[in-house]
């Protein structure tokens, strides 16, 4: 067969490490809207689309005409030494929504090569090569952005230019603070902050890098506010804020534009990527004036902004404004968690059922409340049976993540619903049977 064939010839030539889903990997032939169609013809709800850069959808007529215009003058690419329209303008929007006093934007290729950039403004900044991180994180799989990976099964290397030090906070459901309450716990986490600056750093920090809600970690979710009241410890020393919006933002977390917001904190950087290409390569940094300017010799990104993807990422940044999906998120998310709540009370191999807007996220158990991952796999097999595409996540591999693309509609939640029920009590049973 042509899909096993293209398998065979994929393990041979690709690196074994490089992650594919399914028992039979998907090859996707085309797509609309929230729906992907397989070279088989099969068609599945896409729950990954967001995560996987889609947020809005597929064949999106006015970023597709964008693109296409693009391409109509003849230029896919001109240096980035020349001035290009579509890139002041997009960086204009991205600084004016950063909140960010005066801000400034660099435009990268990737979440990796923004995270990168944001380390190297911020250790140049503050001359330390010292960095505080979230346990359970993940930020990219370059030199420093691999050392500030708290998941050792995606960070491949440990050679780094950054000496780091691990922060609790991100993963709250196997934290030693779980059971406290969410005020509790935020003293908890700040007090451990404070220790680990005392205890395992010479104080002059550079930066603290988090996710509002991490992703690869299986949508780890903390409590507002908590970014805040570590902000009020960082400023003591002097320290950096950097928040990793590479899955959170444009929207997704349904109550704010920007997953940091619900911490009532202005960082002192953003980094971005995926979602606001809507599929094309974009990552950047939106940063204070001082920070972004701190470097002292040149720099450019041969294709970072280049004409072809600023035009469909300001096509893409328009229309998810302009479409309010933001508030889609926050809508159809809080029927998909409800749903999700009320079927994971039935069955305790869900243990957990977590997110914010269009990121939520089912973190699977054994019955001693241990990771289990068997059935997390076994849930993206049953569901894909069903039609329906999810992903997973996890320190342990044993979380399901839902992020469709922001353009959902109501009866595509209640659809997805269904399949995610149907899957769950399959899964139940399969456990029960073992
Ligand atoms: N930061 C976060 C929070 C991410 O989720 C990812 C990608 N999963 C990255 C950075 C790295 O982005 P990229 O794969 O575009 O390099």
């Amino acid at each position: 067969m042509a899909h096993r064939e293209l398998l065979a010839r994929h393990r041979s030539v690709m690196p074994k490490w490089l992650a594919l889903y399914y028992e039979q990997p998907i090859e996707i032939a085309s797509a609309q809207g929230r729906r992907v169609t397989d070279r088989e013809g099969r068609t599945y709800l896409d729950f990954f689309a967001g995560i996987l850069t889609n947020a809005i959808g597929y064949d999106v007529a006015e970023i597709s005409d964008a693109v296409r215009s693009q391409v109509d003058t003849g230029v896919l690419h001109s240096s980035t030494l020349y001035l290009i329209k579509s890139q002041v303008e997009l960086a204009e929007k991205i600084a004016k929504l950063s909140a960010i006093p005066d801000a400034k934007v660099f435009f990268t290729n990737s979440g990796t090569e923004a995270n990168e950039t944001a380390l190297m403004l911020a250790t140049q900044h503050r001359r330390s090569e010292q960095v505080l991180a979230l346990r359970n994180s993940y930020h990219g799989r370059a030199f420093a952005t691999v050392a500030i990976t708290g998941i050792r099964g995606w960070s491949a290397s440990a050679l780094s230019p950054i000496k780091v030090s691990w922060v609790h906070g991100g993963y709250r459901y196997r934290s030693p603070f779980r059971d406290l309450s969410d005020a509790d716990y935020i003293k908890a986490c700040v007090a451990d902050l404070r220790e680990i600056i005392e205890t395992t750093t010479a104080g002059d920090v550079a930066c603290m890098i988090v996710e509002p809600i991490q992703g690869v970690g299986g949508f780890a979710t903390p409590p507002d506010g908590l970014f805040g009241e570590f902000k009020k410890v960082l400023d003591e020393y002097g320290i950096l804020l950097v928040s990793d919006e590479v899955q959170t933002g444009w929207g997704r977390t349904g109550e704010h534009f920007w997953g940091i917001q619900a911490h009532d904190v202005v960082p002192d950087a953003i980094t971005f990527a995926k979602g606001l290409g809507n599929g094309l390569a974009i990552g950047g940094v939106v940063a204070r004036p001082d920070l972004m300017d701190c470097l002292r010799a040149n720099s450019i990104s041969t294709f970072g902004g280049n004409p072809l993807v600023t035009a469909g990422a300001l096509a893409s940044l328009n229309y998810l404004l302009e479409h309010d999906l933001q508030a889609n998120a926050a809508k159809l998310g809080s029927r998909l968690l409800d749903g999700l709540r009320a079927v994971a009370a039935a069955h305790p191999v869900v243990g957990d059922v977590r997110g914010k807007g269009l990121m939520i996220a089912l973190e699977f158990v054994g019955p001693d409340g241990a990771p289990n991952p068997a059935a997390a796999a076994a849930l993206l097999e049953e569901t894909r049976e069903r039609g329906l595409l999810v992903g997973k996540g996890g320190l342990y591999g044993n979380v399901i993540r839902l992020a469709p693309p922001m353009t959902l509609t109501r009866a595509e939640t209640e659809e997805a619903l269904e399949i995610l029920t149907q899957s769950i009590e399959a899964v139940a049973k399969e456990v029960q049977q073992q």
